[in-house]
């Protein structure tokens, strides 16, 4: 199967909310807002659509071609499908979270509330993908502003729409370059760094730099036996911690309400 993508038309984008709402239940998510516009990405919510002045963004994990959540897992918990659909296998996860840390888009995000926490995060909807299906999101968007396909085909698109209407696009495809390539490409009325988009980002992957820069700090990156029970210990440790401490906030809140 080919490399998919998603191409985003942020001047078709009218803030419906349809994309979140169907994520929410292609994915069993329970209801976190009653306004998508007021949501954020949470271990609840794998897509918002956020207002930026007179546009909607949607964000959403980015599917980069060379992902760096995937260079920086110690036990290869993430792994970049042939679709292009980067996927997560809680049953490798230690719970270190190098992979919310080493996100060049902050995307990954963690149960905090969850006994047995998990990463989670947009999966491309890779069953839907699989079948031939749209993801849930393409599908409900009701203008189109949500575009899925191979990903050579989005970018025809992109080009296609930038060429015949240089008055109405910025000239640029966000995601057909930045960090090496993303699945998911923006195209926008206004440039990029307008709407908060990080404009700064490398055009190389950043897999590599992050493999030079972690072979610096050997003891954290080494997964053998001694170090990585230490490591698994610690994180479980910080995990307990961080429950501990969410228990607590939530006690409060309920002494609060009470
Ligand atoms: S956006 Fe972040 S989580 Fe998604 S593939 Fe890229 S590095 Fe991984
Ligand atoms: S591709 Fe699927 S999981 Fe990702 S945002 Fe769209 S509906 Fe949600
Ligand atoms: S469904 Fe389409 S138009 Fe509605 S908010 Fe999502 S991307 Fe925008």
């Amino acid at each position: 199967m080919k490399r998919k993508a998603f191409l985003i038309d942020i001047t078709e984008c009218v803030g419906c909310g349809a994309c979140y709402e169907a994520c929410k239940e292609q994915n069993n998510l329970p209801q976190t807002s009653d306004d998508p516009l007021r949501d954020s990405l949470s271990d609840k919510t794998y897509t918002i659509v956020e207002q930026r002045g007179d546009f909607f963004v949607r964000r959403m994990c980015q599917h980069c071609e060379d992902p760096t959540c995937v260079s920086v897992c110690p036990v290869g918990a993430f792994t970049k499908t042939e679709v292009g659909a980067v996927l997560y296998d809680e049953s490798k996860c230690l719970g270190c979270r190098y992979c919310m840390q080493a996100c060049p888009f902050q995307i990954p995000r963690y149960e905090w509330g969850s006994v047995k926490p998990r990463v989670q995060k947009c999966i491309m909807c890779y069953d839907r993908v699989k079948n031939g299906e749209l993801p849930a999101c393409a599908e409900a968007c009701p203008t189109g502003a949500t575009l899925f396909g191979d990903r050579d085909e989005m970018i025809e698109i992109a080009k296609q729409r930038l060429a015949e209407n240089p008055e109405k696009y910025y000239q640029h495809i966000y995601g057909l370059e930045e960090v090496g390539g993303t699945s998911v490409l923006y195209i926008s009325p206004v440039p990029f760094e307008e709407l908060g988009f990080n404009t700064k980002l490398l055009k190389t992957a950043l897999p590599n730099f992050t493999h030079e820069a972690l072979a610096k700090i050997p003891t954290l990156v080494t997964v053998g036996g001694v170090l990585l029970t230490g490591f698994y210990w610690l994180t479980n440790r910080k995990n307990e911690i961080a429950r501990e401490k969410f228990e607590e906030k939530k006690k409060q809140n309920l002494r609060g309400e009470e």
